[in-house]
């Protein structure tokens, strides 16, 4: 089936590290762009004679506007994430969504967050869409806790830093692990792999939901930890692979 295809132009681009970058657009001819946390987009590009298709999750919560954010990092030799990482502010990209099933259930229990990497973007989307942060000031987490854990190797890419310590800060109910698996000794906070501290925090419990985001090698091993060795239930644990 073709997808009938949106044009976005960028509209702010920040380096969040040496190789990633959070992207801001704004969809052209459109009053409203409207998603669910946790979907993706399809970029759609030409090259050569051909046309390349990525999936990139939305990284903002739904707003009242035309506007959305992708976080995404260059990956060697790729050429989809150079090519959105190249683009500079005013440059308009073909894209298709929103789309996938990875998102919010409908009963809401506690929660656990698990990401590395650039696996993060979906969660800042759900994060900030439960907290209010989208704009509406609406609080739709009903006083359950929801926790991020976030594992990167070192500290300068702990990506949305600033912004989780401070809803942290301001919400009780929020909780937040950046671990670290290699730490310089300067470092005070976690360290290891997210899957040391999602055990941690689920301990004898099997009544909350995980959603898991990143790489399929950290997926698989979480969801091993919960499912095999914790025998949670396969439905409590929600995922996106992004290879
Ligand atoms: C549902 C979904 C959502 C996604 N959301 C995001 C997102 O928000 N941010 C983001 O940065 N990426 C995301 N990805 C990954 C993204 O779609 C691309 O796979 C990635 O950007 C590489 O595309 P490319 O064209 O640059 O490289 P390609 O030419 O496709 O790949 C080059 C090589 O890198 C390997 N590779 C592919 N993807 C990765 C990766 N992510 N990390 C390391 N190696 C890789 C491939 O196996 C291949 O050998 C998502 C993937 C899926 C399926």
């Amino acid at each position: 089936m073709e997808h009938a295809l949106l044009k976005a132009r960028l509209t702010r681009s920040i380096l969040l590290s040496e190789k990633t970058k959070h992207l801001e657009f704004e969809v052209e001819d459109a009053p409203a762009f409207d998603f669910v946390p946790g979907q993706f987009i399809s970029v759609r590009e030409p090259r050569g004679e051909k046309f390349i298709t990525r999936a990139y999750s939305l990284a903002s919560p739904p707003r009242a506007d035309n506007t959305f954010d992708l976080c995404l990092n260059r990956v060697d030799e790729g050429f989809m994430s150079n090519y959105l990482c190249d683009r500079a502010v005013g440059d308009v990209v073909n894209l298709h969504g929103p789309h996938g099933v990875f998102v919010l259930k409908p009963d809401v229990d506690d929660m656990i967050f698990v990401a590395t990497g650039t696996g993060v973007a979906p969660f800042r989307s759900m994060a900030q869409h439960l907290f209010g942060r989208d704009g509406s000031g609406q609080d739709r987490h009903y006083g359950r806790q929801v926790h991020l854990v976030y594992g990167t190797r070192y500290p300068e890419d702990v990506y949305y830093r600033q912004e989780f310590e401070q809803l942290a800060a301001e919400e009780p109910d929020f909780h937040y692990t950046p671990t670290l698996s290699r730490p310089p000794e300067s470092w005070s906070g976690a360290r290891g792999y997210v899957q040391e501290h999602v055990r941690q925090i689920v301990g004898e419990r099997k009544d909350m939901h995980v959603y898991i985001c990143g790489l399929n090698e950290m997926v698989s091993a979480t969801r091993k930890l919960l499912i095999e060795e914790c025998g949670w239930e396969k439905k409590r644990v929600i995922y996106e692979r992004y290879d």
